[in-house]
């Protein structure tokens, strides 16, 4: 048996806290337990960090209301082509229970109201990126703009809900016309027709991986924060006063003994993406969230006058093309399949549905950009709670916290995520509002 920390006495200062997982959301969370005071050991069970579905972001720092998943757009029709979503749930009633509650977010007041609670953690998580970029000068491939087009008149109706928001919280950006987006991004063509853009000239894309690679050198650096790759948790363990992890026997590695690997600690963060769900069952917490699986496509320019300036986002289908050196990056293709179906693999036909959805926007919205034929595939899985909001916060023991279930816009959100789990274990008063906080506590779902 492995001690990793001491038992704390005094509840609030310098403990020892496990952080499970090495995405976006881990790595951003052991940051701010950092800076906070704490020593942290982030447990990852592949041999680096950001290779699960942070390695597969499309760029986009931080949701708008005409991206976010859940609202009047979001699987609005039942055609997967124009939805940007390819729904496999077959009659599982969980999944179709999943489906019904995400749609109940359609209704314009009912989006208006969910997306006023997640706004002050997209604020706090704009500041929280801009004072570790700030602070440390990090280059993470950032770019300004972001364009997002919408097809059809009928679409653009659905979309004024969010514009709506837009006006209200008063979001810096500019409604384009056909002619007027293709005159600001010259790769736009105005042919076929189509109703409108939204551009977000403040907003910005930026290289996820990279920044959750380089803010991991920095804590290296710093010292107090250890990492421990190839190390798989296998089990939580949440006694009285004490907190655990129980490692699983590595893969190739004979068992000397029977005795399990068990780290020690004040506090246990769980920040494991997907892997976040078996662990919080064996601890009897069962969480509605859904896994998604998104793809990506890295595409090299074909020509580079046709190779756009901005970000393209097909706001409807929720397909993201942003531009990463002589590359295109573009991610979607969601796919929703029952929750047992989600380990197996999803099948040619699928993928090949999938990876179709990603090739038609870059054709229909950037012709000529890049060449798909020589695109390289990628596939992640996420997890989307079914009112559209992560699960942040104590849960279940006073010694365990959650960072989960950011759905397809985690990159951003998991830097504001992180402050409020660092503040929460440390007993500092959050910045955020109460509704916020409880919208993104666990047990809302009870
Ligand atoms: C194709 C695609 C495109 C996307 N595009 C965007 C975008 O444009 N903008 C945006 O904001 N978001 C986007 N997202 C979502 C974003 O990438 C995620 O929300 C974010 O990366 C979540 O980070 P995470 O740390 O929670 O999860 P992950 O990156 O999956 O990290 C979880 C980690 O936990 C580890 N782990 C799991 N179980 C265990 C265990 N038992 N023991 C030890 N380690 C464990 C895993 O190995 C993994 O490294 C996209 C996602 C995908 C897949």
């Amino acid at each position: 048996m492995r001690r990793l920390g001491v038992p704390f006495g005094n509840s609030n200062q310098n403990m020892d806290v496990i952080v499970i997982g090495g995405g976006i959301a881990g790595v951003a969370t052991a940051y701010h337990l950092r800076a906070a005071g704490h020593r942290v050991c982030v447990v990852e069970r592949h041999a680096t960090v950001a290779q699960g579905a942070t390695y597969g972001q499309g760029g986009t720092v931080l949701p708008t209301p005409l991206d976010v998943w859940f609202g009047p757009t979001f699987l609005a029709s039942r055609q997967n082509a124009k939805n940007g979503v390819i729904n496999k749930i077959g009659f599982n009633g969980a999944a179709r229970q999943f489906v019904r509650q995400l749609g109940a977010l359609q209704e314009p007041e009912a989006f208006a109201r969910q997306f006023g609670r997640l706004r002050p953690l997209i604020e706090a998580s704009r500041d929280a990126l801009a004072d570790v970029e700030a602070r440390f000068g990090l280059e993470f491939e950032q770019a300004s703009g972001l364009l997002y087009l919408v097809r059809s008149e009928h679409e653009w109706q659905q979309s004024q809900p969010a514009l709506e928001l837009l006006r209200q919280y008063e979001v810096p950006h500019h409604v384009l016309t056909p002619d007027e987006c293709a005159a600001y991004e010259h790769s736009v063509r105005t042919e076929p027709e189509f109703a409108g853009g939204v551009l977000f000239d403040q907003e910005r894309t930026a290289n996820s991986p990279l920044f959750t690679k380089l803010l991991k050198q920095t804590l290296d650096a710093q010292g107090g924060v250890q990492f421990m790759h190839g190390c798989e948790v296998s089990a939580i363990r949440l006694d009285g006063q004490r907190a655990a992890v129980e490692l699983a026997p590595r893969a190739g590695v004979a068992a000397r003994s029977r005795e399990v690997d068990v780290i020690h600690a004040d506090a246990v963060v769980v920040a494991a993406g997907y892997g976040s769900l078996a662990l919080l069952e064996r601890l009897g917490l069962r969480l509605p969230l859904h896994p998604l699986r998104l793809h990506t496509l890295v595409a090299p320019i074909a020509h580079e006058e046709c190779a756009p300036h901005v970000a393209i986002v097909d706001a409807v289908k929720r397909i993201g093309i942003s531009r990463m050196n002589h590359r295109l990056r573009i991610a979607g293709g969601a796919v929703l399949q029952g929750a047992g179906q989600i380990d197996k693999p999803l099948g040619e036909a699928v993928t090949t549905e999938a990876l179709a959805l990603l090739g038609q926007a870059t054709h229909d919205w950037i012709p000529g950009a890049a060449r798909i034929s020589a695109a390289l595939p990628w596939e992640g899985v996420k997890l989307l709670s079914p009112d559209g909001l992560p699960v942040i916060g104590n849960a279940l023991h006073p010694r365990l916290f959650l960072n989960v279930g950011h759905g397809p816009s985690g990159w951003g959100l998991a830097c504001g995520a992180g402050k409020l789990v660092a503040d929460l274990l440390s007993g500092q008063t959050p910045e955020l509002p109460a509704d916020t906080l409880a919208a993104l506590r666990a047990d809302r779902f009870q």
